[in-house]
Parts: structure tokens; sequence; C-alpha cells
């Protein structure tokens, strides 16, 4: 994430650095830089040494990467709400081994598909829950899981126009030799 400054640059986007998250809407005092701090280092009442709770860690990435697609390269959307799609529409348990695999999977894909993009839906449409809501909002570690949750799920409904995509890549996925 070091170079989303660069990435944002190259998306022509302007980062702001006070007030709420331009991206997600968040209740930031300086924009973007302290969403991706909370990203960072928030959460920290789950303890991500336990195989048990890796899945919350991948909703997290997700979650966050499909509400700031402007500070990633366009085939993150691909990958990340792939991965929603496997493990909300597919109950995928999903692994840190299976992260490449699906990788690799998309870039077979996209050799095909040079002028697919997943256009996201617009900025601070990208749903209510956001990095401030979640910390602001759980006092234990089950509260924090469900907001996880919850916020990963509302993301990934509000990407449902490009959900059919992600199905045939989901499909392609499973189905790989
Ligand atoms: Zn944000």
């Amino acid at each position: 994430m070091q170079n989303y400054v660069d990435l944002a640059e190259k998306n022509g986007v302007t980062l702001l650095s006070n007030g709420k998250c331009q991206f997600c809407g968040a209740n930031t005092k300086r924009g973007i830089h302290e969403c991706l701090e909370i990203f960072n280092l928030g959460f920290q009442e789950i303890d991500f040494s336990n195989i048990e709770n890796h899945c919350y860690r991948f909703l997290i990435v997700d979650a966050h990467t499909l509400q700031h697609p402007e500070i990633h390269g366009r085939w993150n959307n691909h990958f990340h709400l792939s991965r929603l799609h496997l493990v909300f529409n597919y109950n995928v348990k999903w692994t840190y081994d299976l992260s490449p695999k699906l990788s690799d999977y998309l870039n077979k894909y996209k050799v095909h598909k040079q002028d697919e993009y997943l256009n996201p839906p617009n900025a601070l449409e990208r749903g209510d829950i956001t990095t401030t809501h979640i910390i602001e909002n759980y006092s234990n570690e089950s509260e924090c899981k469900s907001l996880i949750k919850d916020w990963a799920l509302e993301v990934y409904n509000k990407w449902n126009t490009h959900h059919h995509v992600v199905d045939v890549i989901a499909k392609g996925f499973l189905n790989r030799k």
C-alpha cells in the first residue's frame, strides 16, 4: 500500500488530507490517510494468529479495497469482488494458499479480457459501514467480527452490477484443473 499515492495519481485522483474519507465517507479527520491507518492497525481485538480468524482478515482487505478502488490497480476489483463472491455465494472457506491460486487464475482470465472494467459504484455510495464506523461501534471481539462481516457483505452488494462477471470467474476458478 506504500504506493497508494502514486496509484491515485495514475488514476487521476487527488487525495484529500483533511476531513472525511473522500472514497468511503469514513468519519476521519485526515481523510484517506487515516482510513488506511485504521485499515492497517485497527481491529486489534481479533487474534489473527488463530487460523479460525483468518477469514476476517480477507473480508477486511476485500471490503476496504472495494471501497477505495482509486488507490488500487483496476484488476484488484476483479480479485476482491471474486473472492467475496466465492465466500458469500459459494461458501468457500478462504485460506491464505487460495489467494495466489485465484491470482494465477485471473492472470490467465485477463489475457482475453483486456477491455473488461468493473466500474466501481460512485464514491461515497459504497456502503454505510466504514473503518471508523466499525472501530466506534464494537466493544469486544465478537462484535468486531460481526461488523466486519456486515461491512464486507454491504460492499459486496453495492457492487452487484458486476456479480454476473465474477460469477463466471468464480465458476471457472472452482472448476479449474
Ligand atoms: Zn475510506
